[in-house]
């Protein structure tokens, strides 16, 4: 998918709800964003996939819903107040912010025009993930100026935090003309600042949380004490999270405001190396079985020099995004680390004590960390086709029906001899199991391209056959293979489907 695509992406989700920009009719807020009628299913969905998968179908597994705002100790504790920052750069002519670790300066040299012996330099910082995200806008740049100095004699790239600090003055600032503009990096704290009760002071101060996770470990001795867990268990949370990025971009994938889908799995230290290749597979394999086609995912082992000093391995899930390769889900495996600094700031013991063998210790803990609102932008993306159906460009959303806002839509084929009666109460009778949609408007061809937008995996018509042999036709969205059904048991038929329980009549696979 080209960057033209992840604009028709962005123009998708707003034409058909699935995501607007927040708080639009203001001219909305950067980082932060709405899920539409369709997008609030589709994320709804992720998350309930999540919690069935992690949570109830599994006997080591409990969840927790911790509250957004917790005691500021939590976060002196976990190291946020001290160390969780970006390095940030200033323009100081246009007063626009960049995170310097996404700076990229690409350095290009040319022939000077009347002098073919003198050699022109230019310093163009550019933004991005990794230098290939950024590389476009410095050719753009470079491309310009080549019309008048010709090709350039050649051209490297170093990231704006490598520089030399004498150097930093030569760099041309992403939205300027001029070098010289930007400020040496400086640390931000990334945390949402806010006073709880009457007073703003320093003693009142709180953060909302840039994590689900800690609130985990703040609660680990109580769900202990329920009597319900032994180890190895885990404890998982879906829930808002906040941290004020510096450069909010790439649409959902960098906000402010996000949710994230957390595990935090406890257990003996000298079976956590196990564990964390456990998770380390089961979350790709998740993604996989949800849909992503696993040549655009990989796992990434961070190298040694990348770890956590308390972490001894770590591994990122990564989709190819239209805007470049990017982090959906990290596994870090963090030893007792937090577990320790909590005990050490709250004075409690938060040790564990095993009946089996008699011995106290303190667990290890493995902790795959997912955003839903990224994995919803990797559904999205993945599901993003267009193929031709009768000489007619068709934007389908191949998305995998688990996870599709609506499972079944279902049209009468005229508004009359009793076909909206009865598409209706078969409308009906799905919705008690599934999101169901009617529609009578228009030709049924155009219901079925808005539904092939939405990601409706099965549309049902109900026609004048219907009424003579009370049959249905069932549409796949995929193959556009077609097939007559009873319509007394459809909710099953649907279920089957969705489940893939059965599959399409000639296909290998429903889904
Ligand atoms: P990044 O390096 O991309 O900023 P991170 O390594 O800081 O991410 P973690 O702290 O490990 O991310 O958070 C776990 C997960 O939470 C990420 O894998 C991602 O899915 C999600 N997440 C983190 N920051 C954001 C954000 N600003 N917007 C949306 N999702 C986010």
């Amino acid at each position: 998918m080209s960057s033209l695509d992840m604009e028709k992406l962005v123009s998708l989700c707003k034409r058909r709800g699935f995501i607007f920009p927040s708080s639009e009719i203001y001219g909305g807020i950067g980082g932060f964003w709405d899920y539409g009628p369709l997008g609030v299913e589709l994320k709804r969905n992720i998350k309930d996939a999540w919690w069935h998968d992690i949570v109830r179908t599994r006997d080591d597994m409990v969840g927790l819903d911790c509250s957004i705002i917790m005691n500021p100790r939590v976060w002196e504790a976990s190291g946020h107040v001290g160390g969780f920052s970006d390095p940030l750069v200033d323009c100081k002519k246009t007063k626009e912010r960049y995170r310097a670790d996404q700076l990229w300066v690409f350095i290009y040299r040319f022939n000077a025009k009347d002098d073919p012996g003198k050699h022109l330099e230019f310093w163009w910082g550019s933004l991005g993930g990794a230098p290939e995200e950024a590389r476009k806008a410095a050719e753009a740049r470079a491309a310009k100026v080549a019309k008048k100095l010709g090709q350039p004699l050649d051209s490297s790239v170093t990231g704006y935090m490598q520089l030399a600090p004498e150097d930093r003055d030569k760099v041309i600032g992403p939205s300027v003309d001029e070098a010289g503009t930007l400020t040496e990096p400086r640390s931000f704290n990334l945390m949402f600042k806010t006073f709880v009760g009457a007073l703003e002071s320093e003693s009142n101060v709180a953060y909302l949380r840039p994590e689900t996770a800690q609130g985990i470990f703040a609660n680990f001795k109580n769900v202990c004490d329920t009597g319900r867990v032994k180890i190895p268990f885990g404890i998982a949370q879906v829930g808002k999270s906040f941290r004020n990025e510096i450069n909010p971009r790439n649409f959902t994938f960098r906000s402010r405001e996000f949710e994230q889908m957390e595990i935090e799995f406890f257990c003996k230290p000298e079976d956590a190396k196990e564990w964390y290749a456990y998770w380390r597979k089961a979350r790709f394999d998740w993604y996989v079985k949800l849909g992503l086609r696993s040549e655009k995912l990989r796992l990434r082992d961070h190298d040694p020099d990348e770890l956590a000093f308390y972490s001894t391995a770590t591994a990122d899930i990564e989709y190819a995004f239209p805007f470049g390769i990017s982090e959906l889900e990290g596994i870090a495996h963090r030893g007792d680390y937090d577990l320790t600094q909590h005990m050490k700031f709250s004075g409690k013991d938060l040790t564990y004590f095993d009946e089996e063998s008699k011995a106290r210790f303190t667990p290890h803990v493995i902790e795959p960390s997912a955003g839903a609102d990224r994995a919803t932008l990797a559904f999205l993306c993945e599901a993003f086709h267009e193929d031709v159906v009768e000489n007619e460009t068709r934007t389908v959303m191949k998305l995998h029906p688990r996870l599709a806002p609506i499972k079944a839509a279902v049209f009468p084929l005229v508004k009359r001899d009793g076909m909206p009666e009865k598409a209706m109460s078969i409308h009906k009778c799905i919705q008690q199991k599934f999101a169901s949609f009617y529609d009578q408007t228009g030709a049924v061809g155009r219901r079925y391209r808005r539904q092939d937008e939405a990601g409706t995996p099965y549309c049902i018509t109900i026609d004048g056959q219907t009424l003579t042999d009370d049959t249905v036709t069932i549409r796949d969205r995929d193959s556009l293979k077609q097939w007559r059904v009873p319509s007394a048991n459809i909710d099953t038929i649907i279920e089957d489907l969705i489940t893939g329980k059965t599959t399409v009549p000639g296909a290998d696979s429903a889904n």
